[in-house]
């Protein structure tokens, strides 16, 4: 395992629109274009889970029960389905 040299945890995700009462007091943020489809995943977090995200908190201990396939979206910006369609599906065992 090689560690990466520069930290990640500031372009994971970037603000697009500041929390409101429309979003239920949570903000808009995207992740990183997908490596595989160059699409990037919108979604909504809370400011504080956001901050803790961006400031470089381990996803899984802010979004503890995030589904695994989020997780990695917000960390890699990568699709599950797009990972699946390139190189299969993961195999379990
Ligand atoms: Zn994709």
């Amino acid at each position: 395992m090689s560690h990466p040299t520069a930290p990640l945890a500031s372009s994971r995700l970037t603000l697009i629109e500041d929390p409101s009462p429309a979003t239920d007091g949570l903000a808009l943020y995207e992740a990183r274009a997908c490596s595989l489809c160059g699409e990037a995943t919108t979604l909504y977090l809370t400011p504080e889970q956001g901050y803790r995200i961006l400031t470089g908190d381990p996803v899984h201990e802010v979004l503890p029960e995030a589904d695994p396939s989020v997780r990695e979206v917000i960390i890699s910006g990568t699709h599950p389905h797009c990972w699946d369609r390139m190189f299969g599906p993961a195999d379990e065992d």
